[in-house]
């Protein structure tokens, strides 16, 4: 039987962290991180990513604050708000959740963000960053992906990575973040044939997809390290892009759906925003 990576749990332990580095950042210097999200139209599963987050900041003591907007905002409106908090110094964070209506191109609202505030590291400033390996915000996904492993002592380096996927907030940076802990990155996506031909070649194997029960235990290597970050409702019931019940029966460590990567995620937009705070005031956290 596997090792289960419980994202329930370190992201519990990493906001125990944070909320005593928040604590210690009022006491000390009179300052309170701030994390601001837009939230466009009435997407149910957004409402309830939106909530989460808010909730959590609220536990570590990140001040939280949604605008919301109509549905039928135009492109402009929802670019001049994010001008709007990108331009108020209390804001240490800023994000928009995705999806966005059709109509809004999110390239063009994205990359509004200034780079200082880019705590979902999805604009293309962030993304170069990530790319050349230097100092910037992360996506929350793939940082969370890396947090847990590494918690969990898990050496990368010489292993084969296989990532499936290659969205600019999952696959492409966690296959990056990979290659700099010295992996050996293969990236499957929806035009790779025979799947299972790289999959069970894999010593860490990422599926980040979005089809319930995609990875099945006859395309696993045993003894591989199986992260799992899709997310699939059925009637009110979430399932991974893994077969969880037979690839845990193989794997070395997996992590479940939902408890996993999803936890996670949610923790690291904490520890953006905290690092954002920080940076913006001149800070490091051995000064605390
Ligand atoms: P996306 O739709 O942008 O990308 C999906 C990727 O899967 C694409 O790159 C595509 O090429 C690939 N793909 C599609 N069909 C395939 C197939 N049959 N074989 C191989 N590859 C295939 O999605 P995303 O934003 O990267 O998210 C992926 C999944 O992860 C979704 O279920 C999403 O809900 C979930 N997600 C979870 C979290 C979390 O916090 N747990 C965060 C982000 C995304």
């Amino acid at each position: 039987m596997s090792t289960i990576l419980d994202g329930k749990l370190i992201s519990s332990q990493i906001k125990n962290e944070l909320k005593n580095k928040c604590e210690l950042l009022g006491q000390k210097y009179g300052i309170t991180a701030k994390l601001a999200i837009i939230l466009v139209g009435n997407d149910p599963a957004s409402q309830i990513y939106v909530a989460s987050k808010q909730k959590a900041c609220e536990y570590v003591g990140i001040q939280s604050v949604t605008v919301k907007m109509d549905e039928c905002s135009t492109q402009e409106q929802v670019i001049n708000q994010v001008k709007l908090l990108a331009a108020d110094k209390s804001v240490n964070g800023l994000m928009v959740q995705l999806p966005l209506p059709k109509t809004i191109n999110e390239s063009e609202v994205l990359n509004a963000i200034p780079p200082e505030k880019d705590v979902d590291g999805l604009t293309v400033n962030s993304g170069g960053l990530c790319f050349f390996g230097l100092k910037g915000f992360t996506p929350c996904t793939p940082k969370g992906i890396i947090e847990i492993l590494t918690r969990y002592n898990v050496d990368f380096c010489k292993k084969h990575a296989v990532v499936i996927g290659r969205s600019n907030m999952v696959g492409k940076p966690i296959a990056q973040k990979l290659l700099q802990l010295n992996c050996t990155v293969t990236i499957c996506h929806s035009k790779t044939q025979n799947l299972a031909d790289f999959t069970k070649t894999a010593d860490i194997l990422v599926v980040a997809v979005g089809k319930k029960h995609l990875v099945t235990a006859d395309m696993v290597k045993p003894g591989a390290i199986v992260v799992d970050v899709g997310i699939n409702r059925e009637n009110g019931v979430i399932y991974g892009d893994v077969d969880f019940n037979n690839v845990s029966k193989i794997a070395s460590m997996i992590t479940p759906v939902p408890g996993g990567i999803g936890p996670m995620t949610v923790a690291m937009l904490l520890s953006n925003t905290y690092e954002g705070c920080l940076n913006q005031n001149n800070l490091k956290d051995e000064f605390l």
